[in-house]
């Protein structure tokens, strides 16, 4: 399986960092060696000192497809779920500084935590789930994928122009504002239309 994420999808959160706003979807991907599942701890690796927590919905594939057509997309995916795309932020305005690829800032072990899914029936609104992230009890992170500057939609349809989509793989969808540094003995919790998801001890 592959993770493939989308970066710059919500206003501010492209503001905060002083990016320019995408006119189409930014991609880069994750390695399946990414995952950090079923609440297992986080270990903080030590080629970084500013590692960043960006909280975001994902979405799973359903079923094989390739040049999606927009007619069809919702069939291409069934259940969703929230995860942490943990960045190396030093490290990836370093390679960006250089025009390098992100991959050793984005795409190293345990990056990508993901919780258990969801059925979109169970969802109020497919098109507008509301999601947060609460740091050491304290929420720093709130989204709703009615401000993604790409709907989820936009982005299977998008990204199977150039990747097959594949069943079970994984589409972060990008990360509101309120990114920040994660330290050791941090405790995130992520929610999902008020549900706990998932429960991440930073070590
Ligand atoms: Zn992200």
């Amino acid at each position: 399986m592959k993770i493939i994420c989308i970066g710059r999808n919500y206003i501010d959160h492209a503001k905060e960092l002083n990016n320019d706003v995408p006119t189409s979807p930014m991609i880069f991907m994750k390695p399946s060696t990414a995952l950090l599942v079923d609440n297992k701890p986080f270990y903080h690796p030590e080629f970084s000192k500013k590692i960043h927590y960006e909280v975001e919905i994902v979405v799973k594939i359903a079923k094989n497809g390739k040049h999606i057509d927009p007619a069809f997309v919702e069939q291409y995916y069934d259940e969703v779920g929230l995860g942490i795309d943990f960045t190396a932020r030093d490290l990836q305005d370093e390679l960006k500084s250089k025009g390098h690829p992100w991959e050793m800032a984005k795409a190293f072990d345990h990056s990508a935590v993901v919780s258990h899914f969801i059925s979109v029936k169970e969802l109020p609104n497919k098109d507008n789930i509301n999601f947060q992230l609460i740091k050491n009890e304290q929420v720093v992170q709130i989204g709703a994928t009615k401000d993604m500057i790409f709907s989820i939609d936009t982005l299977l349809v998008y990204a199977s122009k150039f990747f097959t989509l594949q069943k079970g793989d994984l589409i972060f969808t990008g990360t509101p504002a309120g990114v920040g540094k994660i330290e050791v003995g941090d405790n995130f919790v992520g929610k999902l239309e008020n549900k706990e998801m998932f429960n991440c001890l930073v070590k």
